[in-house]
């Protein structure tokens, strides 16, 4: 069955849909022009996890294309743990998205609705769990993450996806699992879903997140490997300084914490560090035993 014809509920302008009547105009502002943020988010034990940091990160990010949400944080919070609630799931992930509607039709779009939509739905593993076991593959893709004085770069904003997805694309049809984008400048960003780690003598190096999208996820195993006494890095990493990696990994809502094993000619062999911050993930995104108890 198609994605839009799923069963279930479509949290759209305040109030429920039908997931197959969450419909919108095709001179919607967001679609010609690009306009729209979004985030994504996953759902552990019915708590979403991290999610005033993914709130805050839609409003942000709207912000920056100078449109605001019309609610609060807490109404966003709030219809997210309901859309969550309403579709029966207790593990899932959501995409609440913000956009400018049709009410204009140009470029210049100030008296366009904005209109917010949360959807909810199952998504066990973004890769396979064979793939996650023995490493993911990945390639370098042809565009490079765009110069924050060139676009919106750290925003989660729609626009800014048609690259990731023609990389996305590029990488499956030779067959890899996903992209590894570069910056402007040629240093590595970051993949088309995800944000990457290395390991060198067990040190931890990750890309300095001031130019692409600095995940949830990403601050969330720094602050875990900090945790476990690991040294984390964060600096320019050129591709030149792949071979001397031993480690490598991807990290996202949807990726959690994903292993690669190659990426083009480089090689790599998920490790101890690897193995160590996969299991810290996945136990940190649970809701506490405690927490559980302390609200029973
Ligand atoms: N980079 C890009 C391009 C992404 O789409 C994502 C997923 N939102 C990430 C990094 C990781 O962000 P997060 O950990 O907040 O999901």
């Amino acid at each position: 069955v198609a994605f839009d014809q799923k069963d279930g509920w479509i949290w759209f302008n305040g109030s429920f849909v039908p997931w197959k009547d969450a419909k919108v105009h095709v001179l919607t502002h967001g679609l010609h022009y690009g306009s729209g943020v979004f985030e994504g988010e996953r759902a552990y034990g019915g708590k979403i996890f991290k999610l005033r940091e993914h709130t805050e990160r839609l409003f942000k990010s709207a912000e920056i294309l100078d449109f605001q949400i019309p609610y609060t944080l807490q109404e966003i919070d709030d219809a997210c743990q309901a859309t969550l609630a309403k579709n029966g799931l207790v593990d899932g992930y959501l995409r609440p998205i913000a956009w400018r509607g049709s009410e204009m039709m140009g470029v210049s779009a100030q008296k366009n609705r904005i209109n917010v939509a949360i959807a909810a739905w199952e998504w066990p593993s973004y890769f396979s769990p064979a793939e996650r076991l023995k490493g993911i593959r990945l390639t370098f893709a042809k565009y490079r993450r765009p110069d924050p004085q060139t676009a919106p770069s750290l925003a989660k904003a729609s626009g800014l996806y048609m690259i990731c997805t023609i990389s996305k694309h590029e990488a499956e049809r030779r067959g890899y699992a996903d992209a590894l984008m570069l910056d402007w400048e040629g240093n590595v960003a970051e993949a088309t879903g995800a944000n990457i780690f290395f390991v060198k003598d067990g040190v931890i190096h990750t890309p300095l997140a001031d130019r692409f999208l600095n995940g949830i996820t990403r601050q969330t195993v720094i602050d875990l490997a900090k945790a476990r006494g690991y040294e984390v890095v964060e600096r320019r990493i050129s591709p030149d300084e792949l071979p001397t990696f031993s480690e490598c990994w991807l990290c996202g809502t949807a990726a959690e914490v994903t292993p690669v094993s190659e990426i083009d000619e480089f090689r790599f062999t998920p490790g101890k560090i690897t193995e160590t911050l996969m299991n810290d993930y996945t136990a940190a995104v649970q809701p506490a035993e405690q927490k559980i108890a302390a609200n029973a």
